[in-house]
């Protein structure tokens, strides 16, 4: 159902630039079709006027979906009719880069770009790094507790935030700006809303930790004969090189060659033959001599096959396109299953050889195509195949999941739980652990009011809910 003609009037008199369907429809709903299907939307500018849209909701117990940069991949921004989206993109100042404390005050709907630019311009850098950077927000982030591809290095976005600002379900607000490392005043509420996926309230203002600019990058492609090779040689850059080591990738063959074959790069990186291909990105090394040096043990040593340097910007970037444009796969193979898991290092291997011996005793013919983080475990599956195979993704999900919770691994990494996530975390969720969220859910958002249906499956977030 929509909302009523009155609901409307009183939104328009708030005067934020009320978007009704038809503005609507020539936008971008970003990743999920979906999330514009509220066909109504408003942009605040400032904290004040997301007090006054939230009051307003509260009121009349309308439930908001809160947007960002609209990039996140669990349908955590999908809305439906009779909600409404509240747009953070318009809330983008950067309050302040306070250069000597290595932080900056920033509003939620700044991204990730336009805050990395303004940063380096003093020498720092946010410390955190996504593909979507140009687009995801850095209130998007903290609600999905961003990860990345310097976490194994920096943390994720839970480890670089100092303070929130948060207007809550009833419209107050909840300022906690601290801009200390250092602040042991009780619970440390901050943290329920990283991660909270817009579900406990919205995020209006963030102190962000930066960190010391990084100088030239150099950027290696190799070829390893398995993923416990490729950890080795990993472990052997990390300790030589420490936190110059910018970031660690890793990419399974098919994923590689697949993605290789899109770009039209099979000449340029097609000579490497593994069966995963490794990415290392450094922090201004000088001495390039040693960095050969240690390609050359790992070589004798049998962790890597073949090994590439970037000889200039342009094979640098080409090298990361094979990477991040991770969604070539799902051009090729329309309706894949997508996922986003966590495996402990010393059973990546395993994990891997042994989810693919079950996927494919469900179906010879699933393609399965691998690439992530290997510096935190962090990888991404697209399973697919000539045909659509995503009406069977809760076998496919059961083969991959199976016994990654014992291991200590996680099925939501880092993309978050959304829609898509729910029955998994109630199925894999501790029933303790569940049973405090609904409660927490309840106490900060008794009328439900906060991006409904999201994190929880109905049915947990009821069972908590008097
Ligand atoms: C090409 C590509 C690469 C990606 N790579 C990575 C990666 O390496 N690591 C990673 O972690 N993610 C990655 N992502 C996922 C995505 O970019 C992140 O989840 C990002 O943090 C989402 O930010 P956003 O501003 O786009 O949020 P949105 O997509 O707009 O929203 C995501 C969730 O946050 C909520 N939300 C948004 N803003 C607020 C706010 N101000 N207050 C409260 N709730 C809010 C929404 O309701 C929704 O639940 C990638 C996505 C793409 C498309």
């Amino acid at each position: 159902m929509t909302l009523s003609a009155s609901d409307v009037a009183d939104l328009a008199k708030l005067d934020l630039r009320l978007m009704r369907a038809e503005d609507l429809k020539g936008r971008d709903p970003g990743f999920d079709p979906g999330n514009f299907d509220a066909g109504i939307a408003v942009c605040p500018k400032s904290t004040a006027d997301v007090v006054a849209i939230v009051a307003c909701c509260a009121a009349k117990g309308i439930s908001i979906v809160p947007h960002g940069g609209r990039t996140g991949l669990a349908g955590g921004a999908e809305s439906s009719p009779g909600q409404l989206v509240v747009m953070m993109d318009k809330m983008n100042v950067i309050r302040e880069i306070d250069a000597a404390s290595c932080l900056a005050v920033v509003d939620a709907g700044v991204t990730l770009s336009q805050l990395e630019e303004e940063v380096g311009k003093h020498g720092l850098t946010v410390g955190i790094d996504l593909a979507a950077r140009g687009s995801c927000t850095i209130g998007g982030m903290v609600a999905t507790n961003a990860g990345g591809s310097e976490a194994f290095r920096n943390g994720v976005m839970r480890q670089r935030i100092l303070g929130l600002e948060v207007v809550m379900p009833d419209g107050s607000v909840m300022s906690d700006l601290k801009r200390v490392i250092k602040a042991n005043e009780g619970y440390d509420i901050k943290h329920l809303f990283i991660g909270s996926e817009g579900t406990l309230g919205i995020v209006t203002g963030v102190v962000l930790k930066l960190e010391a600019a990084t100088g030239a990058r150099k950027t290696i492609l190799a070829a390893a004969p398995d993923a416990s090779s490729a950890l080795s040689f990993f472990q052997r850059l990390h300790h030589a090189y420490g936190t110059k080591l910018l970031t660690a990738e890793i990419m399974w063959r098919d994923y590689f060659q697949n993605t290789l074959k899109a770009l039209n790069f099979e000449r340029r990186f097609g000579n490497l033959v593994g069966e995963v291909l490794v990415i290392f990105e450094f922090d201004n090394i000088e001495d390039e001599d040693a960095l050969l040096e240690i390609l050359s043990q790992s070589l004798e040593a049998e962790e890597i096959s073949d090994a590439l340097l970037a000889k200039n910007e342009q094979e640098r970037i080409d090298i990361w396109a094979v990477r991040e444009e991770t969604f070539l796969i799902d051009k090729m193979f329309p309706g894949g299953c997508w996922f986003d898991i966590s495996i402990p290092l010393n059973k990546l291997d395993a994990f891997v050889r042994e989810s693919s011996a079950r996927l494919h005793a469900l179906d010879p013919k699933l393609g399965i195509y691998v690439m992530g983080h290997l510096g935190d475990g962090n990888l991404h599956y697209s399973i697919a195949k000539d045909t659509p195979v995503n009406h069977r993704y809760t076998e496919i999900s059961a083969a991959l999941y199976q016994g990654l919770s014992e291991i200590g691994g996680s099925f939501s990494a880092e993309h978050g739980i959304g829609v898509e996530k729910r029955e998994a975390l109630a199925k894999f969720g501790d029933p303790a652990k569940l049973a405090l969220m609904g409660a927490i859910k309840n106490a900060i958002d008794p009328q439900n009011i906060m991006n409904p249906g999201k994190l929880m499956c109905r049915q947990s977030a009821e069972r908590d809910l008097v």
